[in-house]
C-alpha cells in the first residue's frame, strides 16, 4: 500500500488463555484510534473476539487481525488464540509475524499452554517483548512474573520498566530509560512525572541491570560501559533493540490491560524493539521447479510472493484467504501463481482486515498482511507468487488429529447438508478432518480435542444451519478363524418348476494377522463347472462381509474350492452362490473363530513428573511399552494400545498432565480380542442391530 517498509510492524499477541491478549488488543487499538469505543471481553463487545463461538467461551479460537498506526508506524496486530486445541492457529500466525508481545499474567505467571506457544515462537526464531498484565489485581506481582517467565522458558526477562502501586492502587510505569514516571489518571491518558523517591533506590539498581545486558550485547557498548563510561540514550535504544531482535534477551514492560495503563509506553515498545519486515531481511523459498534455493527481498519492487496462514470461510461472502507479501506488490484484478498447487489464480479485490471486518485496498506490497477472496484452488500453507518468477515457501508442518467422534445429522435435511458444511468448515480449519468409516459406515470428524470438535459441531448450526450430534465413535472390529476345517455347502431346491442345486467343497484356513483374503480354484474334472467358479467366490466373499461371531467382517482366510457337484438342469450361478456362502458360514462357525481389534501407534510425550501415570494408566488401557526416549524436560513414549481403550484418550490424557502431555496416534494393525472381553463386544454388537 505504498508505505515505508521499515515502519511496518507484524505482530502476534500471543499468551494462554485469560492472559488478557484480547484486552490489550482492544486497548491498543482504541489507543490508536483505529477503534471509537473500547470493546470489552466480558460485555461480548471486543472486535477481536467476535464469533459468537469465542463470545460464549470469553476465549480467542481462531486468530484475529487488525492494523494500527502509531507515531508514523503502521502495526498489524494478531491476537491469537491460547487454548491449548487452537493452538495452530497461533502457530501460523507467528509464521508470518516479525515479533510477539507474549503476556505473562501478573497472577498467575506462565501456564502450561504458553511454553508450547514460546517453543512455536522458537521455532520461528520470533523477537519477543513481554508485559506483565493485570498489575491492578489482588497480589499482583511483577518480578514473580518476569521469574517465573525465566524459569519456565530459561529465557533472559530484562526489565525496562517498574509498577507504580500495586493492586487497587496501581496507578502506572516507571520508564528506566527515560528514568520517568507515567502516571495514568484514566481512559488511557497519563503524566509525565518525576520518579517517586521511594522507588528511586529500585529504578536505579534495575536501570544498571538492563544497562548492563544491554552493553553485553555490543562489544563497542561493552568497552564503553567497563571504561566507566554511561551509554547514551540512543545507544541504550540501539542496544535495546539489537538484542531483541537477535533473541539476547526479552524486555519486560507492564500495566493493565483492562484499566489502559502502560498500554502506549506498550506500544512505543513495539515502534522501537520489534523488527520490520527490512530487519527480517530476505526470506528463502524454492524455485518449484528446480528444487533449489530462492530468496526474495522485502522490497516493493521485484517479484511478488506472499504466504497464505489462514482462509476464512464466510456462507455469504465466501471464501477469503488471508496472506502475508514477503516481496513485491500485488494489485486487485490480477493474476498470480499458486505455486503449491500448480495453479493461477483470479485476484480480485483485494483487503486488509479490521476485526471480523474487511477494507477494500487496490494494492499489497512487501510485509502488509491482506486477504484476497474466491481464490479457487488456495488453501492455508500455499504460496501465491509472480506466475513469471515462481518461488514456493516451506509449507506448515501437518497436524494430526487426537480426537474422533461419529456424526449424526439429526435430520435427514441436515444428512444431505453436512457433507458441503464441513467442507467448507475445513477450509477454515485444516486441522479437522472428516471421512468416512467403510466398514461401520459411520461418518467421523476428527479434530484436536473435545472443545475444537464442539465449536466445530457449534459452527455448522450457526453458519450452515446443520445440527448433528457428535457420538463416540465404533470400533471397526474384524473376524478371523484360528484352525482349518473342511465343508461341504451345498443348496439344493427341487420342488415343483426349475430347481436349484448347487454343491461345494471347501477347505478354510488361517491366514497371517494383515494378509485379507484368498481364494484357490482345485476342481478338476469339472465336477463344478468353470462358469460357476466365480460366483462360488463372490458367495463367499458376500458371507465374509458379516461374521458369525457378530456380524464384523472376515479377514485373514484363505478358501480352497476343492470338491462339489453340479446338475445339469438345476444348476446355476446362484444357486452355487448360496452353496458356498451357506459352505463358508458353517466352516467359519467349525473353524474356532475369534474378533480382532484395530491396535494403534501411539507416541505419548509428557512431563517427567507424570511418566509413571501415564505409563500406568497405558498398562490399565492393555497398552504394550515399547520404549521410552528422553527429550527436553520430557519423556517420549511409544505404545501399542488398543483402540477402543484410547476413543477419548484426549481428553484423558489431558486430565493426566494437566494439559501438557501430547500424543499421536495412527493405525498399525490388528489383534486378537482376549476372551475375557469377546463375549461383551459381540452382545453389544447383537444390541446394536
Ligand atoms: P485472552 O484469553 O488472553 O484473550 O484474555 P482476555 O482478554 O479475554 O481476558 C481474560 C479476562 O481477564 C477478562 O475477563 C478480562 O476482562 C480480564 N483482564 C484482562 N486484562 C486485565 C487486566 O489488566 N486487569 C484485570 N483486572 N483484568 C484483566
Amino acid at each position: 500500500m505504498g508505505r515505508e517498509i521499515g515502519k511496518i510492524r507484524n505482530v502476534s499477541i500471543i499468551a494462554h488463555s485469560g492472559a488478557g491478549k484480547t484486552t490489550l488488543g482492544e486497548a491498543i487499538l482504541f489507543n490508536a484510534g483505529a477503534t471509537e469505543r473500547l470493546g470489552r471481553v466480558d460485555d461480548g463487545t471486543s472486535v477481536l473476539d467476535f464469533e459468537p463461538e469465542e463470545i460464549a467461551r470469553k476465549m480467542s479460537i481462531s486468530a484475529s487481525l487488525h492494523h494500527y498506526e502509531w507515531n508514523r508506524h503502521h502495526i498489524n496486530l494478531i491476537d491469537t488464540p491460547g487454548f491449548a486445541n487452537f493452538l495452530t492457529e497461533t502457530r501460523n500466525a507467528l509464521r508470518v509475524s516479525g515479533g510477539a508481545v507474549v503476556i505473562l499474567s501478573a497472577i498467575s505467571g506462565v501456564k502450561i499452554q504458553t511454553e508450547k506457544i514460546w517453543q512455536f515462537a522458537d521455532e520461528y526464531e520470533i523477537p519477543r517483548i513481554a508485559f506483565v498484565n493485570k498489575m491492578d489485581r489482588e497480589r499482583a506481582s511483577f518480578l514473580r512474573a518476569v521469574d517465573d517467565m525465566e524459569k519456565a522458558f530459561g529465557a533472559r526477562g530484562i526489565p525496562i520498566q517498574l509498577p507504580i502501586g500495586a493492586e487497587e492502587g496501581f496507578r502506572g510505569v516507571v520508564d528506566l530509560i527515560e528514568m520517568k514516571a507515567y502516571i495514568y489518571n484514566g481512559e488511557g491518558s497519563f503524566d509525565i512525572a518525576e520518579i517517586p523517591p521511594e522507588m528511586m533506590e529500585d529504578a536505579e539498581s534495575f536501570r544498571v541491570r538492563m544497562v548492563e545486558a544491554v552493553a553485553e550485547g555490543d562489544d563497542i557498548l561493552l568497552e564503553k560501559y567497563l571504561e566507566g563510561g554511561e551509554l547514551s540514550r540512543e545507544e541504550i535504544l540501539q542496544g535495546l533493540r539489537e538484542s531483541v531482535i537477535t533473541n539476547k534477551f526479552v524486555p519486560v514492560l507492564c500495566g493493565s490491560a483492562l484499566k489502559n495503563i502502560g498500554v502506549k509506553q506498550l506500544m512505543d515498545a513495539i515502534n522501537l524493539y520489534l523488527p520490520s519486515p527490512l530487519d527480517k531481511g530476505t526470506v528463502t523459498g524454492k524455485d518449484p521447479a528446480t528444487g533449489e534455493d530462492k530468496r526474495r527481498e522485502p522490497s516493493p519492487d521485484g517479484p511478488f510472493s506472499a504466504f497464505v496462514f489462514k482462509t476464512l470461510s464466510d456462507p455469504y461472502a465466501g471464501k477469503l484467504s488471508i496472506f502475508r507479501v514477503y516481496s513485491g506488490t500485488i494489485k486487485g484484478d490480477n493474476h498470480v501463481l499458486n505455486t503449491s498447487k500448480g495453479a493461477k489464480e483470479r485476484v480480485g479485490q483485494l483487503y486488509i482486515l479490521e476485526g471480523k471486518k474487511y477494507r477494500p485496498v487496490e494494492s499489497l506490497s512487501a510485509g502488509d498482511i491482506g486477504a484476497a477472496a474466491k481464490l479457487k484452488e488456495t488453501a492455508t500453507g500455499d504460496t501465491l507468487c509472480d506466475d513469471h518468477d515462481p518461488i514456493v515457501f516451506p509449507p506448515l508442518p501437518p497436524v494430526s488429529p487426537v480426537l474422533s467422534y461419529a456424526i449424526l445429522p439429526k435430520t435427514k435435511a441436515d444428512e444431505d447438508k453436512v457433507h458441503g458444511a464441513i467442507a467448507k468448515l475445513i477450509e477454515e480449519d485444516p486441522t479437522l478432518q472428516f471421512s468416512r468409516d467403510e466398514q461401520t459406515k459411520e461418518f467421523i470428524i476428527s479434530g484436536l480435542g473435545q472443545v475444537h470438535l464442539e465449536v466445530a459441531v457449534e459452527k455448522l448450526k450457526r453458519k450452515y444451519g446443520v445440527e448433528v450430534d457428535l457420538k463416540t465413535p465404533k470400533v471397526p472390529y474384524k473376524e478371523t478363524i484360528r484352525t482349518t476345517v473342511k465343508v461341504q455347502g451345498k443348496y439344493k431346491k427341487q420342488s415343483g418348476g426349475r430347481g436349484q442345486y448347487g454343491d461345494t467343497w471347501l477347505k478354510l484356513e488361517p491366514l497371517p494377522r494383515g494378509k485379507g483374503f484368498e481364494f484357490v480354484d482345485e476342481i478338476v474334472g469339472g465336477v463344478v463347472p468353470k462358469q460357476f467358479i466365480p460366483a462360488v467366490e463372490k458367495g463367499i466373499r458376500e458371507a465374509m462381509e458379516h461374521g458369525v461371531l457378530a456380524g464384523y467382517p472376515v479377514v485373514d482366510v484363505k478358501v480352497t474350492l476343492f470338491d462339489g457337484s453340479h446338475h445339469s438342469v438345476d444348476s446355476s450361478e446362484l444357486a452355487f452362490k448360496i452353496a458356498a456362502s451357506m459352505g463358508f458360514r458353517k466352516g467359519m462357525a467349525m473353524a474356532k473363530p475369534v474378533l480382532l481389534e484395530p491396535i494403534m501407534a501411539m507416541e505419548i510425550i509428557v512431563p517427567d513428573e507424570n511418566l509413571g501415570d501415564v505409563i500406568g494408566d497405558l498398562n490399565s488401557r492393555r497398552g504394550k511399552i515399547q520404549g521410552v526416549e528422553p527429550r527436553a524436560n520430557s519423556q517420549c513414549i511409544k505404545a501399542l494400545v488398543p483402540m477402543a481403550e484410547v476413543l477419548t484418550y484426549a481428553n484423558d490424557l489431558r486430565s493426566l498432565t494437566g494439559g501438557r502431555g501430547i500424543f499421536t496416534m495412527e493405525f498399525s494393525h490388528y489383534e486378537e480380542v482376549p476372551t475375557h472381553l469377546r463375549e461383551k463386544i459381540i452382545s453389544a454388537a447383537k444390541e446394536g442391530k
